[in-house]
């Protein structure tokens, strides 16, 4: 896989003895098997690891007009 070097190795995991790896992470449990993504898609087993895939990366964007924080010292001169 192009990303295993940007990915992270997992914690929380083991393999089983049909070559599965058991993912312990959270109360799902999945079994993941090779190439497989957990539940959370962001889990995968690559050559028999798992790893993380969304470590170290945003998980969502939001662009959100200035107005909107609480900034209301921004422009002290200037009141609405
Ligand atoms: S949902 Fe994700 S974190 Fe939870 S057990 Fe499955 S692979 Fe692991």
């Amino acid at each position: 896989m192009s990303y295993v070097r940007s990915s992270h190795l997992a914690k929380w995991w083991e393999v089983q003895s049909n070559g599965k790896i058991l993912c312990s992470l959270c109360p799902r449990y999945c079994t993941i098997g090779n190439g497989q993504k957990g539940f959370c898609y962001i889990r995968e087993n690559i050559d028999n690891k798992l790893y993380s895939i969304g470590y170290g990366r945003p998980t969502g964007f939001a662009v959100d007009p200035i107005e909107k924080k609480p900034l209301s010292f921004f422009y002290p001169e200037q009141m609405f």
